[in-house]
């Protein structure tokens, strides 16, 4: 999830917006200001519309503290985390790495839940110190917005806390299976597969009230059963990764058949001789026999068609002081994770200085395919 309008940082972190938030915003603000103006028919109009505004903008700032409460905890336990980004169904903290033990997993999980209870009892220990008692409809504004963000928190934490991965409930179960295991795969697959049932329930509950007449609300809940269900598989899918790819080095699958280019040729020749002729998408460039970079149809693709016959290898190449590299024993699991991070297909496997091999994105695809096939 990107987020595509940043707001700035809080604790070295970023806060971000995606689009779809902003929707969603409008729509609780709408919502809001009906609700508002059918429990409080004697409010006036400014006074709806400035309620159901600081409603949904506080409504927001609970939403990031409980991201923040789960990033906060990734950090005292070492992880960075990079940002936070807020979209139609809520935030999401980019966390770097996974947890490195159940314990840090099972309290990064519940940090969230427990912060939007806290919140939420709070809003509404305030509401009923200023005379509000439970089940009346609060008659003033401050009140009112109380109570609202008092229900709605409690009502975040119970639902994060359905047992479903990737919902903080199925993190923390996976936290629990995994101690209980030991492996961390197995605990990922297990809480992924509890996710996929909860959403097909959210799906099956959706379209029945949506069928019954409850409109564009049983959608929604169809809609996030959907979303579920999606981020469930893909968990289990790199649970099943993680297993293929168990006890493998780099040193095992990379590929030690790689070509080597001149760095002082040009794109044009380059493109004729190798790129356009032999399928191949990584070329080493090399320099008075030494190894200076590496060369992929990325970096040729943004240089104009004109320009090819004048531009150098060199200049356009990924110099290899630039390039993340990794050593022949770095478990493959790990070098896919810095592919990830890094958004780069091939690494070069460097050995005492020089080149070994190059593994690439294809080639654990490959792997993990052909592992697949013999079901070993
Ligand atoms: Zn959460």
């Amino acid at each position: 999830m990107q987020a595509q309008i940043k707001l700035g940082r809080i604790f070295g972190i970023e806060i971000g917006l995606h689009y779809s938030w902003l929707i969603v915003a409008l729509l609780i603000t709408l919502s809001l200001s009906g609700h508002f103006k059918s429990t409080n028919p004697q409010w006036s109009d400014s006074v709806v519309w400035f309620s159901a505004l600081v409603t949904a903008f506080l409504f927001f700032v609970t939403i990031v503290i409980h991201e923040l409460s789960h990033s906060l905890v990734a950090r005292m336990h070492g992880l960075t985390v990079r940002s936070i980004t807020l979209f139609a169904l809520g935030g999401v903290s980019q966390i770097e790495r996974d947890s490195p033990n159940a314990r840090t997993e099972f309290w990064i999980g519940i940090a969230g839940p427990l912060a939007s209870a806290v919140i939420g009892s709070m809003c509404l220990g305030v509401a009923l110190s200023l005379a509000w008692r439970p089940a009346a409809t609060p008659t003033d504004p401050a009140t009112a917005v109380l109570v609202w963000l008092g229900y709605i928190n409690l009502l975040l934490a119970g639902f994060n806390m359905i047992p479903g991965f990737p919902l903080d409930g199925g993190r923390v179960l996976r936290s629990i299976l995994w101690w209980i295991t030991g492996v961390r795969s197995r605990a990922t697959r297990l809480a992924a597969q509890v996710g996929e049932f909860v959403s097909y329930v959210f799906i099956v509950i959706g379209l029945m009230r949506f069928f019954s007449g409850a409109g564009l609300g049983g959608l929604w809940i169809s809609f996030i059963g959907w979303f579920l269900l999606d981020a469930s598989r893909a968990s289990q899918a790199q649970a099943g990764v993680a297993e293929a790819l168990k006890g493998l080095v780099v040193g095992d699958v990379m590929s030690r058949d790689y070509v080597t280019v001149d760095g002082r040729s040009n794109i044009q020749t380059f493109a004729d001789e190798h790129l356009l002729r032999s399928g191949r998408r990584c070329f080493i460039v090399m320099e008075n026999g030494k190894v200076t970079g590496l060369i992929t149809p990325h970096e040729v693709r943004h240089i104009p068609h004109s320009q090819w016959p004048y531009k150098t290898l060199d200049v356009v190449m990924r110099p290899l002081d630039q390039l993340r590299t990794v050593a022949i024993d770095t478990p493959v699991m790990k070098a896919l994770e810095i592919k990830g991070r890094e958004d780069v297909n091939q690494l070069p496997v460097i050995v005492n200085g020089a080149l070994e091999g190059i593994i690439s994105r294809s080639h654990i695809l490959q792997l993990l395919q052909t592992k697949a096939e013999l079901d070993r």
